[in-house]
């Protein structure tokens, strides 16, 4: 089933989760343990994977000179989304980046995800974090994500990048990313929020918010994307707090802020962290489906037990 349908006919705020692939060389086996355990309690009606972006390196090699090197250090998430709706019935939403991959690359994606019977996909640009060398393959790639939106939406006609007679039309359901706090690159958070309803204009079903840890972010984000004309749904992201070391790394690599209250409180009490964040997603969550959110789109990397006990609480009021 498409996102956008199981948001339509939802009568509850619905939980989805967000993981990762393996490092190159990694067991999917640690995967499927997590996802066992989400599966089990919570029965999520989709599950998103990220998609990593190649980094390029340059390396000094044994006899002195440099080489430089590509590699991806996450690959897999096409074959993950294959194993999560076999293992489990569950819908994938693969990631799809226009960072590091041509448009042909692209539409070569879409169409293994179709063949798949994989319908639902999160356009995203990427970024070219830690690269030496621009992956932007000299122009033949997607700039931004809304020009990955309108090639899915193009597939979606029929129309591929040559002209093919008779060709198949793909049924792609598309999500974005929005940025409640705006995007690190964007002049102000109104015209970003124009980028954002420039790619819903361009196909985009649904969005999916970067993670925040004040809600007043979200809901005059909402109000704002409202106002400018945005109605699909708008799904706030969520990342639950587990160290003392997410106080400095979360802001800067995904350039939000944490507010004082929570960061006061780990400051004060570091080697509790984790049942501080806890007890924090706990309050975001219930304040977040009272006021009308969509659902709940937890970021768990690895490990789910955090947000398991966060949806166990809120289950319980
Ligand atoms: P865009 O929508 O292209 O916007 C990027 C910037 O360009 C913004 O500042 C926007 O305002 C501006 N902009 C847009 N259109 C134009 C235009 N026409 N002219 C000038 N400026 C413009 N990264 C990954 O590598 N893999 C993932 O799987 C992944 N998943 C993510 C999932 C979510 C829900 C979110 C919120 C982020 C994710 N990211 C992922 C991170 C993402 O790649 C970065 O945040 C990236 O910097 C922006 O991606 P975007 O799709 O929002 O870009």
């Amino acid at each position: 089933m498409k996102v956008i349908e199981h948001y339509d006919k939802a009568t509850e705020p619905l939980i989805s989760f967000e993981i990762i692939p393996p490092k190159r060389g990694g067991s999917v086996q640690s995967i499927f343990e997590s996802l066992d355990k989400v599966v089990e309690k919570v029965q999520p009606p989709f599950i998103d994977v990220t998609y990593h972006a190649a980094e390029a390196y340059v390396e000094e090699q044994a006899d002195g000179t440099l080489k430089r090197v590509i590699r991806r250090k996450r690959p897999g998430t096409i074959g993950l989304c294959a194993a999560i709706l076999h293992r489990y019935g569950i819908d994938p939403v693969p990631h799809l980046i226009c960072e590091g991959f041509t448009r042909e690359e692209s539409e070569d994606a879409l169409i293994e995800l179709n063949y798949l019977g994989i319908h639902n996909v999160l356009a995203i640009r990427g970024d070219n974090t830690g690269s030496q060398v621009s992956l932007n393959q000299n122009g033949t790639a997607n700039k931004y994500a809304i020009d990955l939106v309108r090639q899915i939406h193009r597939m979606n006609q029929g129309d591929y990048i040559e002209d093919i007679i008779n060709a198949e039309s793909t049924n792609f359901c598309v999500g974005v990313a929005g940025y409640p706090e705006k995007h690190f690159e964007a002049p102000n958070l109104d015209w970003d929020i124009k980028r954002l309803k420039d790619k819903v204009d361009a196909g985009a079903d649904y969005v999916v918010t970067q993670m925040f840890f004040d809600n007043s972010a979200y809901f005059s984000f909402v109000e704002k994307c409202r106002e400018n004309g945005i109605d699909v749904p708008i799904v706030p992201g969520l990342k639950i707090l587990t160290t003392n070391n997410h106080l400095k790394s979360l802001p800067k690599y995904f350039h939000l802020n944490i507010p004082d209250e929570l960061t006061a409180e780990v400051d004060a009490n570091p080697d509790k962290a984790k049942e501080i964040g806890i007890e924090w997603a706990r309050q975001q969550t219930l304040e977040l489906m009272e006021g009308g959110a969509p659902g709940i789109h937890f970021y768990i990397m690895g490990d789910p037990q955090p947000a398991l006990d966060v949806i166990d609480f809120v289950r319980k009021k």
